[in-house]
């Protein structure tokens, strides 16, 4: 499983091979101070070293020496991190994680070799949630699985279970819902923008879509919401299917380069896009352009906080607590700006959870692939967001949701939860009415 290369009539062992190993630079400023410890989810759960920021970091420098292997005891810790980050924020030396675990793994999708049913597990998710087409097709399936409680049939195939488990509510309207191409501003345009669509968010969240279009709209943006790519591909860059998250990557600038600000409501896609000139750094096509296009990718709520607001909001009288995302506070340190949108509703009061820095075991896909650890954080999360008395939650990231939603259901609280944007554009629709 390791590279082994000729030299001087030696064999030589390497965990990580010369593309795109984790860098010794970004690995040689972790000082091991352990003051990101406190905030990883994974070193709360079990307390184990090589289960911290530090040990991941220690055990990748010890990937590019001589004599290293790629054994499945390293790919395990790897596997465990959530991505979620939080060591990021943590971190007083500017360790720059995100990039090492996404070259680490990056490694380990393309040279380690996998048990097969979960090789071919992980490649079933790829091929089912990066294709918005396929997801719709799952719409009647999933319409019906709670109310004839399907999922007892595959009793037997937890795997296929859990997918179930965590299917989020869908109604029929999603098989054929889709956003306008273009929609003009209201009042004189502030210039035009265009919204990534996404593939989950897409199929299954798209009056997320539909409220991002209509707010920006409201707020005096000419709103383009080309229908491709299907996928930014950031799902497979954070479980490091690498070649494929380059390609959807290239898609996607090609797409998009031409506007001056591009639109995500994905926290998810809006840290995979900012990262693409990593992803592209070996690239010389590309990352140039890459580098380009990131700089113009914006959280649908950073660009709105960034504005003076134009249309009337009217009253939502709601406790409403405010769940981070992980790939938005944390990867892309966007954390005030959700918050203000949502203190310029009146009538809206704003609920913190405790614990607002740990990851709600989403991640991509690890409740998909991690399911004992994720349910553990999804319980803890729902519990702290049910404590805080909230009537609504609002989360601005689709796995969040839906992992939110299933844990707070199975400990009996049923509360909506709602993309930020989905709160602000029901207190402007209010806002017009008057
Ligand atoms: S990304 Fe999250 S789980 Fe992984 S090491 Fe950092 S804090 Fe821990
Ligand atoms: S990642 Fe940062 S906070 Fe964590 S041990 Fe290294 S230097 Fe310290």
């Amino acid at each position: 499983m390791a590279e082994r290369a000729e030299t001087a009539g030696a064999v030589e062992t390497r965990a990580w091979d010369e593309i795109r190993p984790p860098e010794l630079e970004l690995i040689d400023d972790c000082v091991h101070c352990g003051f990101c410890l406190p905030t990883c989810p994974t070193y709360s759960l079990w307390q184990e070293e090589m289960d911290t920021p530090r040990g991941r970091i220690v055990l990748m420098g010890e990937g590019l020496e001589k004599g290293s292997d790629l054994s499945s005891t390293m790919v395990g810790h790897l596997d465990n991190c959530l991505g979620c980050m939080a060591c990021v924020t943590a971190c007083p030396s500017g360790v720059a994680y995100d990039k090492l675990l996404i070259d680490a793994r990056g490694q380990i999708e393309r040279r380690y070799a996998r048990p097969r049913l979960e090789r071919l597990h992980r490649r079933a998710i790829f091929a089912l949630f990066t294709h918005p087409g396929r997801l719709r097709a799952l719409i009647p399936g999933m319409a019906l699985t709670k109310p004839l409680k399907l999922d007892r049939l595959f009793a037997r195939w937890p795997r296929i279970r859990n997918l179930f488990r965590l299917a989020p509510p869908v109604s029929l309207r999603d098989i054929v819902r889709r956003l306008p191409e273009r929609t003009a501003a209201q009042g004189t345009s502030r210039g035009r923008v265009a919204v990534l669509q996404g593939c989950v968010q897409r199929a299954f969240f798209g009056d997320v879509n539909e409220a991002t279009v209509a707010v920006l709209a409201a707020e005096g943006f000419d709103v383009d919401a080309p229908a491709s790519p299907r996928c930014c591909g950031s799902l497979q860059q954070h479980a490091g299917e690498s070649e494929p998250a380059r390609e959807l990557a290239r898609e996607t600038i090609a797409a998009f380069e031409d506007y001056d600000v591009v639109v995500s409501n994905s926290a998810g896609c809006g840290s995979g896009m900012k990262d693409y000139p990593h992803l592209l750094r070996d690239d010389p096509a590309w990352h140039e352009r890459a580098e380009a296009f990131a700089e113009k990718v914006k959280d649908v709520t950073e660009l709105l906080a960034g504005i003076e607001p134009r249309a009337e909001r009217g009253p939502i009288e709601r406790k409403v607590a405010y769940h981070d995302a992980c790939h938005l506070a944390h990867a892309q340190g966007v954390r005030s700006e959700p918050r203000e949108l949502l203190r310029q509703i009146p009538g809206l009061e704003l609920a913190e959870p405790h614990g607002w820095e740990f990851c709600c075991g989403s991640a991509g896909i690890y409740n998909l692939v991690n399911p004992e650890p994720a349910a553990e954080l999804g319980e803890r999360k729902a519990r702290a967001l049910i404590e805080t008395g909230a009537d609504a939650i609002a989360a601005a990231n689709p796995g969040c949701s839906i992992q939110i939603q299933t844990h707070m259901r199975e400990l009996g609280h049923e509360a909506p939860i709602l993309h930020p944007i989905q709160l602000l554009h029901e207190s402007i629709r209010k806002g017009s009415d008057v």
